[in-house]
């Protein structure tokens, strides 16, 4: 069973925001909403990372806190005042060069059962290396970025199918 690649462009200020965010809260881990549209069902346009800090953040743990999380977004939504903007998922650094860990993964595919689309899940590495994975309706779906872009000088990994067996 091979679920079809949700297509990622990542676009304007969003990588930027995202490695300015980890690089302020190491050697905790930060994260937050990822702001964008949706191309088609698809694909997904990211343009801003926003940041929902966690005061009780470690080295190895982010929570994103909904009140938080709520107030960040229509505060950003406001701010920008894009007409196709919105919340088209989350992320998080990761100081340690590890990948979407089990419980990442879980939570995202728990997050997209409310949502129509495909939502994202893109975590900041050492590096500046962008793990990135997707989940739609409930499920995990690989996420990958349409072309190699040489404007932006990272590597992206697609996501591995499928949850790690422990
Ligand atoms: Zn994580």
């Amino acid at each position: 069973m091979t679920a079809t690649a949700v297509e990622v462009l990542l676009t304007g200020p969003v990588l930027a925001e995202l490695r300015t965010a980890a690089k302020a809260a190491e050697p905790r881990e930060t994260g937050g909403l990822l702001l964008g549209w949706w191309d088609t069902s698809d694909a997904i346009t990211v343009r801003h990372a926003i940041e929902v800090p966690d005061p009780r953040a470690t080295p190895t743990s982010w929570v994103r806190r909904p009140r938080a999380a709520r107030v960040a977004l229509a505060k950003a939504l406001s701010a920008f005042g894009h007409p196709l903007l919105g919340y088209v998922g989350d992320w998080h650094s990761h100081p340690a060069p590890c990948e979407a860990s089990w419980q990442d993964r879980m939570s995202l595919a728990q997050t997209s059962r409310q949502y129509a689309h495909p939502v994202l899940l893109l975590i900041h590495l050492p590096g500046d290396m962008i793990d990135m994975s997707a989940a739609h309706a409930g499920s995990p779906r690989p996420a990958r970025q349409p072309h190699q872009n040489q404007e932006h000088a990272y590597e992206s990994r697609p996501a591995r199918r499928g949850y790690p067996r422990r």
